[in-house]
């Protein structure tokens, strides 16, 4: 398996109180991804900054990180084939109400910044986010092995 085929994703606080983890999964696996990782954490306030590092400079960072630490998260890993490109699709513009019918963020989110989903945007920040999250112990094969292999997780 090649990077490609393995994405990020997070389902955010306001999804999970709403308990819409289980009506996300369904559309992720409907739409033939493997989860190959998954966790219920709560993120820090550290963690979130870190995560997030890239938007430190814009109006919303502070109030990302809140919103982010507000609640329990759902962490996942996801294979498919081209599988940032297609979750992007499966998700939806960031702005709920630009998003595409029977897109998560169109079903499932409340606002821009309550959008109920992260995804990663390209293959690189896929694999640094999911090595942010999870070891390499926690993420698996279709077989159901520890993804070890330097070709399937770095
Ligand atoms: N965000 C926000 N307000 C904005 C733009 C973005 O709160 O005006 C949040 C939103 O949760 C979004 C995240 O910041 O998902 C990251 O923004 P990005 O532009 O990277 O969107 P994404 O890749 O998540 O679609």
């Amino acid at each position: 398996m090649e990077s490609g085929n393995l994405t990020f994703t997070m389902i955010k606080p306001g999804a999970v109180s709403n308990e819409y983890i289980g009506p996300i999964l369904s559309k992720i696996t409907e739409a033939g991804f493997r989860i190959a990782a998954m966790k219920m954490i709560k993120l820090r306030t550290a963690q979130a900054e870190v995560f997030y590092g890239i938007h430190r400079d814009r109006p919303f960072f502070k109030s990302l990180v809140e919103f982010m630490t507000s609640g329990p998260i759902v962490v996942a890993v996801l294979e498919k084939e081209n599988a940032v490109e297609a979750y992007r699709a499966l998700i939806g513009n960031t702005n709920p109400e630009e998003a595409k019918s029977g897109t998560i963020r169109k079903l499932f989110a409340e606002s821009v910044s309550k959008n109920a989903v992260h995804g990663s945007d390209s293959d690189e920040n896929a694999l640094n986010e999911a090595m942010f999250f999870f070891s390499r112990s926690e993420i698996f094969t279709k077989d159901g092995e520890v993804m070890m292999a330097a070709n399937q997780i770095v």
